[in-house]
């Protein structure tokens, strides 16, 4: 089968630019996911894929042929708004073919396709049945088995488990995920809720403003953020950010700070070199932060908040007007209690004076 290519895309609606110049490819056998806050531009993204908005620049392919100009029923893709869309009064089996009435299958060929994806969705025992009377992952295995049956090029999500509640949210994104490898076409899910691009994405496109900031493994975007707003989208709690300068770009070390905090690292661990007296911004993950003593000591965190998250508490600090936060199993001292956050070990991430993370030795990008 084939991959999809979305080359050098914009849309404009205008004067306004919803979608600037992006790139993606995703493979035959790929789940891409495209994360990005509220109106950042995923749902136009998969609009012009499917072909339900065209483009203003640039060229989407399947396969290595332009589809750009096709319509949507002529490019064979399936978009789903939600798993959960089946019509009420049908029967399962009645839901599953809908999508083929207008393919002019023989009844031959139809019931070979209904026997095929209610044997791979294991959905033969419930044919009979309607929506009211199956369980909610039987119910979205209809939904799924409603968008495979026609063969498409691609599988397009918008936002699919938007109306679940927490619980069954996470129960489905496995279960998709499972699904979704079988299929072994190009899918692109469209998220707001970084859990879902992380558990179900076998890459992440994470979008703002129009752009793609980054492509990534799930792993790499965590690891290697390839930016602040990357950083301080991705991951929960959210990584604490602080601005400040590179104080010192020796041939030995690098050093990094504020007024208050000189953070020293060698520099053979910088693959791409911070330049002295340019901003800089250093970055940690709140679980790389604790109040037990030990390396990098951030002295006058003021506690302003302390949220209860199950076995662990994220605390917030005030740092010199910079907000950093720890993640900790330990007691949380009082509000206004003046602290010191110890940042152990952890290597930090630091960020140039455009916000772009300075690659270290041993990345994996
Ligand atoms: P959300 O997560 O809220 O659904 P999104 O990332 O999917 O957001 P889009 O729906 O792609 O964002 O919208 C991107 C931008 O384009 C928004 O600012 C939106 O208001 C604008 N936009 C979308 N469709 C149109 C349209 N038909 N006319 C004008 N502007 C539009």
């Amino acid at each position: 089968m084939s991959a999809l290519t979305v080359q050098r895309v914009t849309k404009t609606f205008g004067d306004f630019t919803a979608v600037s110049d992006i790139d993606l490819t995703v493979a035959e056998d790929e789940v891409l996911c495209l994360l990005g806050p509220s109106g950042c531009g995923k749902t136009t993204t998969l609009r012009m894929i499917a072909g339900l908005e065209s483009v203003s620049q640039g060229q989407i392919l399947f396969g290595g042929e332009e589809v750009s100009a096709k319509p949507a029923q002529h490019r064979n893709v399936a978009m789903a708004f939600q798993f959960y869309a089946l019509y009420p009064d049908l029967t399962v089996g009645e839901n599953l073919i809908f999508p083929l009435a207008a393919e002019g299958l023989s009844k031959a060929e139809t019931q070979e396709r209904l026997d095929g994806i209610a044997d791979t969705l294991h959905l033969d025992s419930v044919l009979q049945r309607r929506p009211h009377e199956l369980s909610e992952g039987e119910k979205q295995r209809v939904a799924v088995g409603r968008c495979i049956i026609r063969r498409p090029n691609a599988f397009l999500f918008d936002e699919p488990l938007s109306r679940l509640d927490v619980a069954l949210r996470e129960d489905m994104r496995g279960s998709i995920r499972r699904i979704l490898a079988t299929l072994n076409r190009p899918t692109v899910i469209v998220t707001h809720d970084q859990l879902e691009a992380m558990t179900m994405g076998d890459r992440i496109a994470v979008m703002r403003d129009g752009r793609i900031e980054q492509v990534g493994t799930p792993q790499d975007v965590f690891d290697h953020p390839a930016n602040t707003f990357v950083a301080g989208f991705i991951g929960t709690p959210q990584m604490s950010l602080l601005d400040g300068r590179c104080l010192d770009a020796g041939e030995t070390q690098v050093t990094v700070g504020t007024d208050q905090m000189r953070w020293t690292l060698p520099a053979s661990r910088f693959a791409d070199m911070p330049r002295t007296g340019e901003a800089a911004t250093v970055g940690f993950r709140p679980r790389a932060a604790s109040l037990t003593p030990g390396g990098l000591a951030l002295g006058g965190c003021r506690l302003v908040l302390s949220e209860h998250m199950g076995a662990e508490k994220l605390l917030h600090f005030d740092w010199h007007g910079q907000a950093v936060r720890v993640l900790t199993q330990d007691d949380a001292p009082q509000i206004d209690e003046i602290c010191t956050v110890y940042l152990g070990d952890a290597a930090p991430h630091v960020f140039d004076n455009n916000g772009i993370r300075l690659r270290m030795k041993g990345d994996r990008q």
